[in-house]
C-alpha cells in the first residue's frame, strides 16, 4: 500500500516519469547533442521531443552554474547547491531522451557518427561505441588556455569544472596546514602562503575576491598565527585588469583590490611555472622569479582537441583557433547538419554562459522550423492538386526563411570581495556602469533567480546564510 501511495504520488508530481515517456520514433531524425554545459542544457531545455529522437552525451552527467564556481573553491557554496542532473531535464520530456556518461572522442561527418568513450573509473565490457545522428550540436565548451607555457600543466590549478574547485579548496588549505608545521623556516611559510592568480579576466578576479573574503573573515579567526602572512597576487598580460567592462569599473576594482591588499601585477607575462616559484616578465621586460604555495591559472579558453580534429576535417572552411568557425543559424561552416554553440564556436560574441544559453533556445526553435519545413515537404511530394499545392508551397518558403541568431546583451556582473560587486548593464541605449554593496545584493538576486532549479536556489540561499552566522568550513 505505501508503495502504491508512494509511486501515485510520484506519478502526480512527475507525470512525466520516464516509464510514461513515448520511446525513441526511428521514422523520425535523432539529434545528438555533445555536452551538458549552458549551451546544451538550454537546448535540452526546449527542444520538441514530439519533433525528434534526442541524445545526449557529456562526460558530466549534470549541469554545472558555473558563475558560483568560484564561491565554491573557499567554501562560500558548496558545489552539490550549483549542480543539476541532466536527467532532471531530461525526464520532463514527452519522449525518452537517451543520455550516456561519455566523452566523444571523434566525429565523423561523412558517416554521419560519432564516437564516444566511457570516461568513468570503472569499466564495464565496453568502452567505446557509435552514435549515428542527422543532426549534429557541438556544445562541448573549451578547454584552458596555456599559450604552451612550460609547466601550467604540471604545476597550476585551473578553474572551470567542480574538480578544479575541489582541488584548490585541497591545496588552500594543504597551504595554510603546512605553513603551520613546527619550526617551519620563516621563507617556506612566505612561500606557502602566497597565492598567486593568473589572469585577470572575470574568473581570476572573482577567485582572489572570493580567497580575499576567506582570508579576512575566517583564517583571522582560525589561524591568527599565520592570517597576517597570507598574501595573494593577482597578474595580468595587458594594462589592466577586467579588459571587457568600463573603464569607470576596472578603476573602481583595482582601487577596491588595493584596499584589500590584493597586490596587482599588470603589463606582467608569467614565462615559465615551476613547482614552487613562476619566471615572470615584467613591465620592464626584466625577468623576475615569484615563489607561490598556490597557482590558479585563468588565462582564457582554447579549443578542445576532439573539436580540432573536427576542424582539421574542414580544412577550406575552419582554421584551428578559439572554435569552430559557425554562420549566423550556429551551423558549421563547411556542413549542412553540425551546429555548434557556446564556447566551442567562433563567433562574433564573448564565450560567456549568456550567450551559450541563448544560443541553445535558439537552437530548439530552428530545429522546430526545419522539423516543419521537412513535415511540409513530404507533404507537398504527395499533393496532387495543383492549387493546395501551390500554397503550400508559399508556405514552405516563408518557412525556409529562418530569422538568424539574435543576441540580446543583459550586462555583466563581477564579484570582487568585500560583499561588493560590479555591473555593466545596458540602459536603453546607453550603459549604466555601478559597483558596490548595493550593486552585491542585485548581483546575489540575479544569480539566485538565474540558478537552474527551486533545489538550487534554497542550497544557495541556505549557504550564505550558513556563511554569515557559522563561517565557513576550513576542514579539507
Ligand atoms: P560548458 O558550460 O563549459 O559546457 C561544456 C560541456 O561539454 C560540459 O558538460 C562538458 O562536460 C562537456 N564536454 C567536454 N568535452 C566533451 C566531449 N569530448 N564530449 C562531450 N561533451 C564534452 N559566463 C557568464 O555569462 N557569466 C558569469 O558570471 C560567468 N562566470 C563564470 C565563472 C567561471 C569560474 C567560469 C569558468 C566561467 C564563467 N562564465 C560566465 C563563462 C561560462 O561558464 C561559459 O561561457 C559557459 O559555460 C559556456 O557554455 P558551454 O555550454 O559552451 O560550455
Ligand atoms: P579571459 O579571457 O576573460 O581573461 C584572461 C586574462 O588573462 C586576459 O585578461 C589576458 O590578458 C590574461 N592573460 C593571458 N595570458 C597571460 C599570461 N601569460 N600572464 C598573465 N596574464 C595573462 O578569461 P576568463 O576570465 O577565464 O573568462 C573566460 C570567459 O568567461 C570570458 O568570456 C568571461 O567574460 C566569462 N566569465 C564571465 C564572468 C562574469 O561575468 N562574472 C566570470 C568568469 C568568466
Amino acid at each position: 500500500v505505501v508503495g502504491g501511495i508512494g509511486y501515485s504520488g510520484y506519478v502526480l508530481w512527475d507525470a512525466r516519469h520516464p516509464p510514461l515517456q513515448a520511446p525513441f520514433d526511428p521514422e523520425k531524425k535523432t539529434i545528438v547533442i555533445l555536452g551538458s554545459g549552458w549551451g546544451s542544457t538550454s537546448l535540452l531545455k526546449s527542444i520538441d521531443t514530439d519533433l525528434y529522437n534526442v541524445v545526449v552525451v557529456s562526460p558530466r552527467n549534470y549541469f554545472l552554474f558555473t558563475p558560483l564556481l568560484p564561491s565554491c573553491t573557499v567554501g562560500t557554496v558548496d558545489i552539490r547547491s550549483i549542480v543539476e542532473p541532466t536527467r532532471f531535464v531530461t525526464r520532463h520530456k514527452s519522449r525518452e531522451v537517451k543520455v550516456y556518461e561519455a566523452e566523444c572522442t571523434e566525429i565523423d561527418p561523412v558517416s554521419k557518427t560519432v564516437t564516444i568513450a566511457d570516461n568513468s573509473e570503472i569499466k564495464g565490457s565496453v568502452d567505446t561505441s557509435k552514435i549515428p545522428y542527422d543532426y549534429l550540436v557541438i556544445g562541448v565548451g573549451a578547454t584552458n588556455q596555456t599559450f604552451g607555457i612550460k609547466g601550467v600543466q604540471e604545476h597550476a590549478l585551473f578553474l572551470k569544472e567542480v574538480w578544479d574547485a575541489q582541488k584548490i579548496r585541497t591545496r588552500l588549505m594543504d597551504c595554510i596546514e603546512t605553513a603551520g608545521f613546527p619550526e617551519q623556516a620563516p621563507e617556506e611559510i612566505d612561500r606557502l602562503l602566497h597565492m598567486i592568480v593568473v589572469g585577470g579576466g572575470p574568473t581570476g578576479v572573482e577567485y582572489a575576491a572570493e580567497l580575499h573574503d576567506f582570508l579576512v573573515e575566517d583564517l583571522t579567526t582560525w589561524y591568527p598565527e599565520l592570517a597576517g602572512k597570507l598574501k595573494i597576487t593577482l597578474i595580468e598580460a595587458l594594462p589592466n585588469v577586467l579588459p571587457a567592462f568600463s573603464k569607470q569599473l576596472i578603476d573602481y576594482t583595482e582601487a577596491s583590490f588595493k584596499e584589500q591588499n590584493i597586490t596587482i601585477h599588470t603589463k606582467t607575462m608569467v614565462k615559465e611555472v615551476h613547482d614552487k616559484d613562476i619566471v615572470i616578465q615584467q613591465a620592464d621586460g626584466t625577468l623576475a622569479k615569484m615563489p607561490y604555495g598556490l597557482l590558479v591559472w585563468a588565462t582564457g579558453n582554447t579549443s578542445r582537441p576532439m573539436v580540432r580534429n573536427l576542424m582539421s576535417k574542414f580544412p577550406a572552411t575552419q582554421k584551428v583557433g578559439r572554435g569552430l568557425v559557425v554562420d549566423d543559424w550556429m551551423r558549421m561552416e563547411g556542413s549542412d547538419d553540425i551546429y555548434a554553440i557556446g564556447d566551442a564556436s567562433a563567433s562574433k560574441y564573448a564565450p560567456t554562459a549568456q550567450v551559450a544559453s541563448q544560443q541553445g533556445k535558439y537552437l530548439a526553435r530552428l530545429f522546430s522550423q526545419l522539423a516543419f519545413r521537412d513535415h511540409l515537404e513530404q507533404e507537398i511530394a504527395a499533393m496532387t492538386d495543383e492549387e493546395e499545392k501551390q500554397s503550400k508551397l508559399r508556405k514552405l518558403a516563408k518557412a525556409k526563411n529562418i530569422k538568424p541568431f539574435h543576441y540580446s546583451h543583459q550586462g555583466s556582473l563581477a564579484y570582487i570581495g568585500s560583499d561588493k560587486a560590479i555591473a555593466d548593464l545596458p540602459w536603453g541605449s546607453g550603459n549604466v556602469a555601478s559597483g558596490g554593496v548595493a550593486t552585491y545584493v542585485f548581483w546575489r538576486s540575479v544569480y539566485l533567480s538565474n540558478l537552474f532549479s527551486l533545489r538550487n536556489r534554497s542550497l544557495v540561499a541556505t549557504d550564505w546564510i550558513k556563511k554569515n552566522v557559522l563561517g565557513r568550513d576550513i576542514s579539507r
